[in-house]
């Protein structure tokens, strides 16, 4: 029997969409920014600066422990963590220790085809370090660099029960994570260092291994993976595995010991006494009111709504911006139809092309395509290759995809040909396949479909299927 596998995570994740960073001033909007110019004393840890407590931060969080079915703390308060390391310019990190901002949360995940419920056991607040910057490998770089800019940006940390079962549904979870964090509007999940992941795995019965700083969504799994079979390895040679912190390489796609159970961090949490305890229940029931719709209750909306299936209902409330793109489509257009061109096509051409909705053209463009197919001018493949033609050509700094659908249906040439032209194009292909038509007249139907192919072939999609089925049977029978 394979051994079951037991998997818990804290992840975490930079409130990126907040203006300023956690204890002071300073933006939080450095991505392109040159290093260390998004600096003060406060987040240089200067001796004698002060920090101050952002306040849209300590709401956001709630907004988020609201979100994942938390308890909100009645008092929060922060903590000094202790350690030494160049990033960390005052020699310790701002956090929460004992009493953190939310508690005993639940979120739900779907496993192949059914819900699991993962248990949420807190999430709190702290700072980011800076961030260091080492030329080439960490092994061999000669110097390394440290960069401010990241120095003070607020995170968010959520720590799951040891309640995930297998790397895919720790994959899962993430993304379900990611997805309601950026309902709120309080994540950007798509910026770099945005996510970061510490992964607690084991065997049942046997020692459990946290591995460190996976940085990406994919690494989260692979990560897992390698980790797992590393475990049932030793366990298959009578290895016994010992309780210890390892490092994840996401370029090796291995996991290396950092520090085992005996060389175990002491971190000497303090209470911060430059910032005041925070009384915040009081907080939770204003922040309520401004929660938006979030992705369990919009699929269940959908589905009523707009009476699509589950599955559609599933893929198009996942992320906020496929929900408003299928939202703006079916304001527009028959919304089963709109279901379907917006889950199955455009979805599927994005993921097969590894992109994000952001990266398709506009829900208008969208409409005008569907009622191209819906009034007869193109065919669904026509429709299709419309699809992959805008996507393909990307978009234009301004954003805004380099051709209209309609000079993709001019110079594609993919109007539908007029009924003449298929009855001309029928006619063709049946002189051209005599053995066809003998075939069908023996009595195998699948003889017709070669034929609707072959028709299909020769006006290079821009048939009606249907019609040429019809066509085909009615020249089958008279002649
Ligand atoms: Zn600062």
């Amino acid at each position: 029997m394979d051994d079951e596998v037991i998997i818990g995570l804290e992840i975490h994740c930079q409130l990126n969409k907040l203006n300023s960073k956690l204890f002071c001033g300073c933006s939080t909007k450095h991505h392109e920014a040159e290093p260390n110019t998004h600096t003060c004393p406060v987040c240089l840890g200067l001796p004698g600066a002060l920090p101050v407590i952002n306040k849209k931060a300590v709401e956001y969080t709630i907004m988020v422990g609201l979100a994942l079915n938390c308890q909100i703390a009645e008092h929060t308060q922060f903590y000094r963590k202790n350690y030494y390391y160049p990033d960390l310019p005052r020699g310790f990190q701002i956090t929460q220790y004992d009493y953190p901002i939310a508690a005993d949360g639940i979120i739900t995940v779907d496993t192949d085809g059914h819900e699991r419920t993962i248990r949420i056991r807190r999430v709190h607040m702290e700072e980011d370090p800076g961030r260091l910057v080492h030329q080439g490998s960490i092994e061999t770089s000669k110097f390394v660099l440290v960069d401010y800019n990241r120095s003070g940006m607020p995170l968010i940390e959520v720590v799951t029960e040891p309640d995930l079962r297998s790397p895919k549904e720790a994959r899962r979870f993430i993304n379900k994570l990611r997805n309601i964090l950026e309902y709120l509007d309080v994540f950007d999940g798509s910026l770099p260092g945005a996510l970061r992941v510490d992964a607690n795995i084991s065997l049942r019965g046997g020692a459990r291994a946290e591995v460190k700083n996976i940085s990406s969504y994919k690494g989260v799994e692979r990560a897992l993976l390698f980790e797992i079979s590393r475990q049932q390895n030793m366990k298959r040679r009578g290895v016994k595995v010992v309780q210890e912190t390892r490092h994840y390489d996401d370029e090796r796609n291995c996991t290396i010991t950092l520090r085992s159970k005996e060389q175990a961090e002491e971190y000497r949490y303090f209470p911060e006494a430059d910032l005041v305890p925070l009384s915040v229940s009081g907080w939770q029931h204003a922040l309520k009111e401004k929660l938006p719709e979030l992705p369990d209750a919009k699929r269940e909306r959908f589905k009523g709504q707009y009476g699509i299936s589950d599955n559609h209902a599933k893929v198009l409330t996942a992320e906020i911006r496929v929900a408003n793109y299928y939202e703006y489509v079916a304001s527009k257009i028959d919304p089963l139809l709109a279901a379907t061109w917006v889950a199955d096509y455009l979805k599927g051409e994005l993921n097969y092309r590894d992109r994000d909705i952001r990266d398709a053209f506009g829900p208008d463009k969208m409409v005008y395509i569907l009622q191209q197919f819906r009034s007869g001018v193109i065919t669904d493949k026509g429709a299709v290759e419309v699809i992959r033609t805008l996507l393909d050509e990307g978009v234009s700094p301004n954003g805004e995809p380099r051709s209209e659908p309609q000079d993709v249906i001019r110079n594609k040439n993919l109007a539908r040909v007029e009924s003449d032209v298929t009855r001309t194009a029928c006619a063709e292909v049946l002189k051209e396949n005599v053995a066809a038509i003998a075939d069908f007249r023996s009595g195998k139907a699948q003889a017709l479909n070669y034929l609707v192919g072959m028709v299909m072939k020769k006006t290079r999609g821009r048939a009606d299927p249907a019609e040429v089925n019809l066509l085909l049977r009615e020249l089958l029978e008279c002649t």
